[in-house]
């Protein structure tokens, strides 16, 4: 499956099985190709749920998703294939750093290519010449020990390889205010290129977003840039105000 303009949704429903009410309820709302938008909304909004509808994770309960008009639900693993996902904390694999982002055989050039590519963009370059073996040091367990920040690098990483759109779900949520910055300027080095979808309670990873969709009690309540949202939407500028989408010293250091 290609992305090359626009994966919409259309009135989307979910009810997880079982529960009293829906999670989502007629959520609309368009990404288009190398654009970079941020999801935010209190906990329990159904941000985490969204993400796995648009990657194919979950189906409607109602509603649809396409991606070029194709829908995602009769093509989820051509779909999954092309979207990389960074989780909230990355399992590393007790395997060379370059094996820990392509997942395939290294040593093929074009493979090499690619991860080389996935490494600089994810802006682990220097990381790696202060490895005893470059890309090819083991990580893991029994392998050299990295920071959290440098690890979440690497989830970017190992995302970017597989590339058409990249979702971060509270990618920097359990890491500490100086390893956030670095994860998050590497996000914002991805805007322009690559198309993102950012789940965040950090103002410095969605401060860049071109687009911000606020996400309350199932439903999208607004859609804006940053400023656009601080100014007309109440509960957007609490969620800012209340420090819960701010980590002070991070905004610069993010520049
Ligand atoms: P967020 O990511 O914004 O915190 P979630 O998408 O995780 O919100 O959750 C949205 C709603 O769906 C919440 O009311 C949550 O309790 C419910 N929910 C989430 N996962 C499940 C599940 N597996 N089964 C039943 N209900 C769930
Ligand atoms: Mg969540």
């Amino acid at each position: 499956m290609r992305f090359n303009n626009e994966l919409v949704l259309h009135n989307v429903f979910y009810a997880y099985p079982e529960a009293e009410k829906e999670a989502l309820r007629g959520v609309s709302l368009n990404i288009r190709r190398g654009e970079a938008v941020g999801l935010v909304g209190p906990s329990g909004a159904g941000k985490t749920t969204l993400v796995n509808l648009i990657i194919g994770l979950l189906d409607p309960s109602s509603g649809e998703i396409t991606v070029d008009g194709t829908s995602v639900g009769r093509h989820a693993q051509s779909w999954q294939q092309t979207v990389g996902y960074v989780p909230q904390e990355i399992n590393l694999l007790d395997d060379t750093l370059e094996r820990n982002v392509s997942f395939t055989f290294a040593g093929e050039a074009s493979v090499d290519d690619r991860v080389a590519d996935a490494i600089s963009l994810a802006q682990l370059d220097d990381v790696i010449d202060g490895l005893p073996d470059g890309i090819k040091t083991v990580l893991g367990e029994r392998g050299t020990r990295l920071s959290g920040g440098q690890r979440q690098r690497i989830a970017i990483a190992r995302a970017l390889y597989n590339d058409q759109l990249i979702v971060f779900d509270e990618a920097t949520s359990a890491l500490d205010n100086e390893s956030e910055s670095e994860v998050a300027h590497a996000i914002q080095n991805l805007t322009g290129s690559k198309t993102l979808l950012i789940v965040s309670h950090r103002l410095s990873t969605i401060r860049h977003c071109d687009r911000i969709f606020y996400l309350e009690n199932g439903e999208v309540s607004d859609i804006g840039n940053f400023d656009e949202l601080y100014n007309r939407h109440a509960p957007f500028r609490e969620l800012v105000e209340l420090g819960n989408l701010h980590v002070p010293g991070d905004d610069q250091a993010a520049q």
